[in-house]
């Protein structure tokens, strides 16, 4: 009945939504070849797309001297620059297409400036994220119509509980959790809430999922819904946040990587080795400092959404580093898996001038057993390390973590500060890196 609801919704609404997840779901037998095929295809209507309607890339085009005879494969996209969010925000109207009209909604995201980036998405672009994502949620054993609760903030959901939003949830199966202000009162509410009408799905912000299995470890609080699988959405899952989360609700994570301005997306499949790459919308690729593509080493992830006409954006940084393994997966899907996102690489602390990046921090965090920590810079020779632990860090682990960012940056001033997870919220969402010096 539920199946029947759901699919009825889309048919209505956006039967384009239903005939791509149909289409996708066939190509998951398809040799990875024939994806490509399809990908180089698609590129290939873009590149004529941005040569006859889009005067950003009309100017490109023509300093670089190229044709669209120059463009046959996803090969010869090296022959354009790496485009950055700060040329779009210049002159963001010379991508937008002239002498042709396309279907759009609006979308925006965060830029290393602190100022967002507005974009227009496509009609065709926004179902297949959709399909997408239902695709994606396939992996963990999620059919459309299966009940799931969903715990985000105002990127994934509306605050207001508007009756559209009620009818939108009643017709797939979702229920709605805003992320905003989870004490504990919420959050037991939220879980009395959620034992009452048992979701088989869970699907959040990591730091809300974390937040939540937290509140439930600390409390005690019985569960009486068994969930199939979680899924980890918008933020990087840390190790320890997974740990803590699979075994409060007894169940595995699945992560995924997901950007609407870049039209990227990647899910991760039931051998958690790593997220399989969506072929369906868009080519991500992973350069060096070069712009070279790589594969197999750490490298900026760039992405070409190819269904975009609204607003097309080709070999666009998407300011987040990753590892692309094309070694095949035990789960038989051909598609290379996405590894290690490294976080944004707009986050770093500037110590007495010296950069260090989130990956160092991140490594350098690894060695010490914390259950979740923050370090937030508000001078330029001064941090505090915010984490979240059952005790107070022993001296061993302090000195160690002193001495490891003096052998970086010099002698700075490190604050410890053992804080509750709500702690580590800034408007709502997690950062592991906080710098006020330098924004
Ligand atoms: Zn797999």
């Amino acid at each position: 009945m539920r199946k029947i609801v759901f699919r009825l919704g889309y048919v209505l609404k956006r039967p384009m939504v239903l005939n791509y997840y149909n289409e996708f779901m066939r190509n998951n037998s398809k040799p990875i070849e024939e994806l490509e095929l399809q990908q180089n295809k698609g590129l290939k209507r873009l590149i004529d797309f941005c040569f006859d309607h889009i005067p950003y890339y009309q100017r490109l085009f023509k300093s670089l001297h190229l044709t669209k005879v120059d463009f046959n494969s996803i090969n010869h996209l090296e022959q354009l620059p790496i485009l950055t969010k700060d040329q779009i925000k210049n002159e963001p109207e010379s991508f937008i297409p002239v002498n042709v009209k396309t279907n759009f909604i609006n979308g925006s995201t965060g830029g290393s400036t602190g100022v967002p980036l507005k974009y227009r998405m496509s009609q065709e672009c926004y179902c297949r994220s959709v399909a997408l994502l239902y695709r994606g949620w396939w992996f963990a054993g999620y059919r459309p119509g299966d009940k799931l609760a969903v715990i985000a903030g105002a990127s994934l959901v509306s605050n207001k509980e508007t009756f559209k939003k009620k009818a939108q949830d009643f017709v797939l199966n979702f229920r709605h959790y805003s992320s905003y202000g989870m004490d504990s009162e919420i959050l037991d509410r939220y879980l009395l809430h959620m034992n009452q009408c048992k979701p088989s799905f869970l699907r959040g912000y990591a730091s809300s999922l974390y937040l939540l299995a937290k509140h439930v470890e600390e409390n005690s609080i019985k569960l009486n819904f068994h969930l199939k699988g979680i899924f980890s959405t918008a933020e990087v899952l840390s190790i320890s946040q997974r740990k803590l989360i699979e075994r409060v609700f007894r169940v595995k994570v699945f992560d995924n990587y997901g950007l609407n301005d870049g039209g990227v997306s990647a899910y991760e499949c039931d051998e958690h080795n790593g997220m399989h790459i969506d072929y369906e919308r868009s080519i991500l690729q992973t350069v060096n400092d070069d712009g070279k593509v790589v594969e197999g080493e750490k490298g900026k992830i760039i992405a070409t959404s190819l269904y975009n006409f609204a607003m097309p954006f080709i070999r666009y940084d998407t300011g987040d580093l990753g590892l692309i393994d094309t070694s095949p997966c035990v789960c038989g899907n051909a598609r290379p898996l996405l590894k290690q996102i490294y976080g944004r690489t707009t986050d770093y602390l500037k110590l007495n001038n010296k950069v260090i990046g989130s990956p160092v921090l991140t490594v350098l965090m690894g060695k010490v057993d914390l259950e979740n920590y923050q370090i937030m810079q508000k001078k330029s020779d001064e941090i505090d390390v915010k984490y979240v632990n059952e005790s107070l860090l022993n001296n061993k682990d302090e000195d160690f973590i002193k001495k490891s960012f003096f052998e970086h940056v010099g002698q700075i001033k490190i604050n410890f500060k053992r804080v509750k997870p709500y702690n580590l919220l800034i408007e709502n969402k997690y950062k592991f890196i906080i710098n006020e010096v330098c924004r």
